[in-house]
């Protein structure tokens, strides 16, 4: 992990935009870092204690909105969306939740672009906690090391179990694979549906945000046009 923070804290940021207001900030989908914003303290309480909390927080929510939770119908809600939060949605926060990753030795001597395409994530975005869901498409060239395949699968949902920007989900991505498979030629392209701007804001639903990254090899266009071709 702290090798992964060095790395990225060498990223540019956008330090110079403090003094948006938070409006402005989180409507436009600015991010401040590469690494998700956690506490000193955010594995502390067990997630037990944090579904109870959570609990009690978004009660005290639905009671503000004027809702009777006193109905069959919303009485258990706090509480599912309680453990929704700690134990699905948000479950890719915790380290301890991170896939294990087995590599193989590349036996067959496969030294060609592995393109994994089609991932389907869901994620929620950091500025406004709806849906972000959509494609992924991974690529490597094996230095040596294979991954088994559901890994790449495995490894994308883990990072979209956070509150996130679809620009730092990429990266994060991106920079767990590179360090996994001990390659630099690693890319990813998302293609993804924001329902923060689907049904709310701008209102657009016919809209889709694409991000990408490209490390390595696939910096020369050969290898990246190569890729993007199997894409189409
Ligand atoms: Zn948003």
């Amino acid at each position: 992990m702290k090798q992964n923070e060095t790395l990225w804290n060498t990223l540019p940021n956008h330090a110079d935009l403090g003094e948006l207001n938070i409006d402005d900030w989180g409507d436009d989908h600015l991010f401040s870092a590469y690494n998700t914003p956690l506490r000193e303290d955010a594995f502390e309480l067990s997630d037990v204690e944090k579904v109870a909390k959570i609990e009690g927080h978004f009660r005290a929510i639905m009671e503000t909105l004027g809702l009777d939770l006193t109905d069959d119908s919303l009485n258990g809600t706090p509480h599912r969306v309680a453990k929704m939060y700690v134990k699905e949605l948000f479950s890719g926060l915790n380290p301890a939740n991170k896939p294990k990753a087995t590599l193989f030795e590349n036996k067959y001597k496969y030294n060609e672009m592995l393109v994994e395409k089609d991932i389907s994530f869901y994620s929620n975005c950091e500025h406004h906690f709806v849906p972000i869901f959509g494609k992924a498409h991974v690529a490597y060239i094996s230095s040596g090391k294979v991954i088994g395949l559901s890994k790449l699968n495995r490894i994308v949902q883990y990072f979209a179990k956070r509150p996130q920007v679809q620009e730092r989900l990429t990266v994060q991505i991106a920079k767990e694979l590179q360090q996994i498979l001990q390659t630099e030629d690693v890319a990813i392209v998302m293609d993804a549906k924001h329902l923060c701007v689907a049904s709310r804001g701008v209102q657009d639903d016919s809209s889709s945000t694409v991000t990408a990254f490209y490390g390595g090899k696939f910096q020369e266009d050969s290898t990246k046009s190569e890729f993007l071709k199997y894409l189409s």
